[in-house]
């Protein structure tokens, strides 16, 4: 097992003054406070498998950052194992999710793999450690540390980012697998309640849910110009940019969308008047493009005229190693082929530049102010952050009534919530009933961004971690 620190930035945690209300606000500066104190002299260590890519990687970068702004020394160790190890751990995670994965077994073969790398690097790790500090152990790659760093003294926290709503056998095998390790923590953190394992025990458990950065590329606030120019920069919109098509690196810098996305299905572009509805997803079967077209054609197009779908996701040449993605793709054309004509020119299939991915951020964060509605019709979802990222600026949201989903959305209230997610009709009537009643979408997204201003912010997180630490006296 291989062990290597990534940096983590500096950020200032005063510049949510500008979002939170005042006594959100002032909550969060007296944590801050607390924290600061709670954390003199110890550090609070990050662990995880990777430092990029994933929903993990990004709520990491992001409120470690913050940390250092607060004065606390967080900081962030990636571990690295074997192709053998990763093959188990994706297995693991497959397993959480419910799903079969590569079909393979979580016995004790596989688990003298997983601890022989893990006992590989433990040393070093541990050796970084003090025995005053707090250690958040994330998902299953790195669980088998736990107990070494008990032993070094510091208290640990076991954070699991992935579950699902009903429990089945093949998840609980890699509960099985996992138990002897995570059980030993002062804590186990799930995104739900719902999420929670049997054979833990119940006092041990907290729950957080997760959050966005309203400040990166991704949720910063764009102007219409600028929305309207990334979109034409990158030919999702048709026409020519009339102004420049800025954002902001996560280091402040001005820059500009430069690569171009591609609409795979061959059409042609929307038009700068055309109404959006969109999905922004990995092409991966659980999102359900091709749901979500079929959708879109048996019961939006036929009821509201000028509207368009966009379907987007990430260049699937850039993502080697999910042989998935290609075959959805595939079958999301297919699904394209088999409309009548006049819906087929106002689908489209989005293929997103990767090269940088702040960049790929600002144009997905520009796709998403420009919908009239977003979807995310999912058949399964951990926490579902395109849903939050969407309710922030202020889109009305129609989304699967599942996992972290139902967290996110009251149903009416701040998003419409699709009461089973294979409905087709069900789900078509909320997006064409929002596209028809602009009040109604208004009102929702309206109460959709106080929602994530209030929940699902950096600063909630950290103090509902903040709060955790205290009470536990950890
Ligand atoms: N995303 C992106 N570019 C794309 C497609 C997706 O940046 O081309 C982002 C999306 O905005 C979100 C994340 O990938 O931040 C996906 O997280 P989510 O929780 O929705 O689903 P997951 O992919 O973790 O299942």
């Amino acid at each position: 097992m291989s062990v290597q620190e990534v940096e983590t930035r500096v950020l200032r945690p005063e510049r949510f003054e500008e979002v939170l209300p005042p006594e959100r606000y002032a909550e969060f500066a007296a944590a801050m406070q607390r924290a600061r104190e709670l954390f003199e002299g110890r550090r609070v260590w990050n662990i995880n498998s990777t430092a990029s890519g994933g929903g993990v990687a990004e709520m990491l970068r992001s409120l470690l950052a913050y940390c250092q702004g607060i004065g606390v020394d967080a900081r962030w160790l990636v571990i690295g194992g074997n192709p053998d190890f990763f093959r188990i751990t994706k297995r693991i995670h497959n397993f959480l999710h419910g799903s079969e994965g590569d079909g393979g077994e979580l016995g004790d073969a596989e688990r003298r793999i997983y601890e022989e790398t893990i006992d590989e690097g433990a040393s070093e790790l541990v050796s970084m450690v003090a025995a005053k500090d707090v250690v958040l152990v994330h998902d299953p790659q790195p669980a088998g540390l736990v107990a070494r760093l008990k032993e070094k003294g510091a208290s640990v926290i076991w954070r699991c980012h992935v579950g699902l709503d009903l429990p089945t056998d093949v998840a609980r095998q890699a509960w099985q697998f996992l138990l002897p390790y995570v059980t030993q923590a002062d804590s186990l953190v799930f995104s739900r309640r719902e999420f929670a394992w049997e054979g833990v025990d119940g006092s041990k458990i907290d729950i957080i849910r997760p959050s966005i950065d309203a400040f990166s590329a991704k949720n910063q606030e764009l102007d219409g110009d600028a929305v309207s120019a990334i979109l034409a920069v990158a030919g999702l919109l048709d026409g020519e940019a009339k102004s420049a098509p800025t954002f902001h690196r996560e280091d402040g810098s001005p820059a500009q969308v430069q690569r171009t996305a591609d609409y795979i299905e061959g059409g042609d572009a929307p038009k700068p008047d055309d109404r959006l509805v969109l999905q922004v997803s990995r092409w991966d079967r659980l999102k359900d493009p091709v749901g979500v077209i079929r959708g879109f054609a048996e019961h939006v197009a036929p009821q509201v005229d000028d509207v368009h779908l966009v379907v987007a996701g990430p260049d699937v040449e850039a993502v080697a190693d999910d042989p998935e993605g290609a075959e959805v793709v595939l079958e999301s054309i297919a699904a394209w082929e088999s409309l009548d004509s006049d819906v087929k020119a106002r689908v489209h299939l989005a293929s997103l530049p990767m090269d940088d991915g702040e960049e790929n951020a600002a144009i997905v964060n520009a796709l998403q102010r420009r919908a009239d509605v977003v979807v995310q019709k999912s058949l399964a979802e951990g926490f579902g952050l395109t849903v939050a990222e969407a309710m922030w600026k202020a889109r009305p949201v129609v989304a699967s009534k599942i996992g972290g989903i139902q967290d996110q959305i009251e149903d009416g209230v701040t998003g419409l919530l699709v009461q089973d997610p294979k409905d087709l009709e069900e789900y078509g009537g909320d997006v064409a009933d929002l596209l028809q009643n602009a009040q109604r979408a208004t009102e929702i997204g309206k109460r959709a961004q106080n929602r994530v201003r209030d929940e699902f912010l950096g600063p909630r997180h950290l103090t509902e971690y903040l709060r955790l630490i205290e009470r536990r006296h950890l």
